[in-house]
C-alpha cells in the first residue's frame, strides 16, 4: 500500500488528524496478534482507495530533543513514504521547529500536503493561508477537532498517492525486497557491507530507481536483492531522547517497503526485549521473516551451551523462521542467507487452493473434533484462503472456535504445509 506519512512538532494535532482520518471509515482492519505497543502504522481507507498511515508523531520530546525529534520524524517520512502529510498550528504559526523542518520538506521530490490545522473556523482561513510563503504549496485549512476540511484533504491525499508504493510498483517481476532489522550493534551495517562487498554492487541503470537512494541492489547468491532502507543502516541518528521510538518508526517503514526482514541477533548476547519488539514488528506487518545470528567468530562453549535452550524459550513463537548462523566479519555461511531468504518468500508467496484447504479442514474435524461447548458442537462450515503474502486463511464457522482449537488449526497448517519463514494468518467468520 501507498505510504502517507504525518510530519509535525509536538501539539499541533497530529494524532487527532490521524483519529479523524481513521475514524471516518467503516472500520479499522489492521489485525494485530495481541502485541501491545506504541502503534506507529495504520491502514486507512477513503474512497475505496487503501493506504497507510506512519504517524511520526507518536513520541513526544520535551523542549530539548525537540529539533532532534521532529528532524528524525521528518527525515524517516522523506526517505520512505510515498507522501508527506505536514502539519502546522494556525494559532500558533510557524516556529523555530517547524523552519528546520520545512527546509528539510523543500530539498525532497516527495509530494508534500500541507494541513494548516486548528483552523477551526473561517476567519482562520486567513491565517492558514499565510502560510503560502512556507514554498511548500497551498496550505489547506482544517480543524482535526471538528472534522471541518478533512474530507477535502482526504480527497487531495487520495488524489496525490500513487495506486500502489512507488516502490512496489516500480518493480513488479523486479528484485524482491529485503529490510535488515536489529537493534544497534548487532553488525547490521556489517553485514551490509560484506554483502555489498563480495559480490558487486549493482549499479543502478533502471529508470526512475535513482529517487530512492535509500535502498541498495545487491547481488546475491546469482540474484539481485533491492535492501530497502540501507541509507537508515549507514546513516546513523543520535538521538538523546526517543531513540527507541525513533528505530521503531525506521523499522516500521522499511517494513512497509519491504518483503522479507532478516532479523539480526548477536550471538554473543541473550535475546533481549528489544530484539522481541522487532520481530513482533515484523510479525504484524505480515512480512516473511529470516534470523539471522550474526558474530558467530564470538561464540564460546560456555554460549554455545546456552544458545540452543535460549532459543527454544525465547524465540518459541517464531520457530518456524528459517535461522542462519553467520558472521558479517569474516563472511561465514553468508552465502546460507540466500536460501533461507528463497524459502521465506516462497512459502510466503503460497497460494493452496481452496479444494485442498477444505479436505485438510474435513480431515482435522474428523481427528479431533472442536470440543462440545454448551451442549454444541461448534462447525467449520467451510475454509479458504483469501489471499498469500502472507498466507491468510478464513473459516467460516457456526460458532466462536476456542483461541486454543485455532491455535490447534494454525499449527496443524504448518505440519501440513510448512510455511517455513513465513506468518499465517487464521480469521474467523461466524455464520449464525
Ligand atoms: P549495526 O549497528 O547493527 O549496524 O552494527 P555494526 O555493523 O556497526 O557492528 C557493531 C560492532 O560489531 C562493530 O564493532 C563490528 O565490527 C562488530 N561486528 C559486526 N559483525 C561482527 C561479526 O560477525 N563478528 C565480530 N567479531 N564482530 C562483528
Amino acid at each position: 500500500l501507498p505510504v502517507l506519512a504525518i510530519v509535525g512538532r509536538p501539539n499541533v494535532g497530529k494524532s487527532q488528524l490521524v483519529n479523524r482520518i481513521l475514524g471516518r471509515r467503516e472500520a479499522v482492519v489492521q489485525d494485530t496478534p495481541g502485541v501491545t505497543r506504541d502503534r506507529v502504522s495504520y491502514k486507512a481507507e477513503w474512497n475505496d482507495k487503501r493506504f497507510t498511515i506512519v504517524d511520526t508523531g507518536g513520541w513526544e520530546p520535551d523542549a530539548k530533543g525537540i529539533n532532534a525529534s521532529v528532524a528524525a520524524q521528518a527525515e524517516v517520512a522523506i526517505d520512505l513514504a510515498d507522501a508527506v502529510l505536514f502539519v502546522v498550528d494556525v494559532t500558533v504559526g510557524i516556529t523555530a521547529t517547524d523552519e528546520h523542518v520545512v527546509k528539510m520538506l523543500r530539498g525532497t521530490d516527495r509530494p508534500v500536503i500541507v494541513a494548516a490545522n486548528k483552523s477551526d473556523d473561517e476567519r482562520r482561513d486567513l491565517e492558514a493561508y499565510a502560510l503560502w510563503n512556507l514554498g511548500l504549496g497551498e496550505p489547506h485549512p482544517v480543524s482535526a477537532l471538528h472534522g471541518r476540511g478533512v474530507a477535502d484533504l482526504l480527497d487531495l491525499i487520495i488524489a496525490t498517492l500513487p495506486d500502489v508504493s512507488a516502490v512496489a510498483k516500480q518493480e513488479i517481476g523486479g528484485p524482491r525486497r529485503v529490510a535488515i532489522l536489529g537493534r544497534p550493534n548487532v553488525g547490521k551495517s556489517s553485514l551490509l557491507n560484506k554483502a555489498a562487498g563480495e559480490e558487486r554492487v549493482v549499479v543502478n541503470e533502471l529508470a526512475g530507481t535513482t529517487r530512492d537512494p535509500v535502498d541498495e541492489q545487491i547481488e546475491l547468491g546469482g540474484k539481485t536483492w533491492r535492501f530497502v532502507d540501507t541509507a537508515g543502516i549507514r546513516k546513523r541518528v543520535h538521538l538523546q531522547q526517543g531513540a527507541d521510538f525513533y528505530a521503531s518508526l525506521r523499522t516500521t517503514a522499511a517494513l512497509e517497503k519491504a518483503e522479507v526482514a532478516v532479523v539480526v541477533l548477536d550471538v554473543t548476547e541473550p535475546v533481549s526485549v528489544q530484539d522481541l519488539r522487532i520481530i513482533d514488528l515484523v510479525l504484524e506487518s505480515g512480512r516473511a521473516l529470516v534470523l539471522a545470528y550474526n558474530k558467530w567468530d564470538l561464540l564460546d562453549d560456555e554460549r554455545r551451551r546456552y544458545l540452543e535452550r535460549e532459543i527454544e524459550q525465547d524465540l518459541a513463537h517464531v520457530a518456524w523462521a528459517p535461522r542462519v548462523n553467520i558472521s558479517a566479519r569474516t563472511g561465514r555461511h553468508l552465502e546460507k542467507l540466500v536460501p533461507a531468504l528463497e524459502t521465506a518468500l516462497e512459502s510466503w508467496d503460497t497460494r493452496i487452493p481452496t479444494g485442498k484447504v477444505n479436505a485438510f479442514v474435513a480431515e482435522l474435524v474428523q481427528e479431533h473434533p472442536h470440543p462440545v461447548r454448551g451442549g454444541k458442537q461448534p462447525r467449520i462450515l467451510f475454509a479458504t484462503q483469501a489471499s498469500s503474502q502472507p498466507p491468510t486463511f478464513v473459516l467460516f464457522t457456526s460458532a466462536f472456535l476456542d483461541p486454543q482449537y485455532r491455535r490447534f488449526i494454525t499449527r496443524r497448517l504448518r505440519e501440513v504445509w510448512g510455511f517455513d519463514g513465513t506468518p499465517i494468518v487464521v480469521n474467523m467468520r461466524v455464520r449464525e
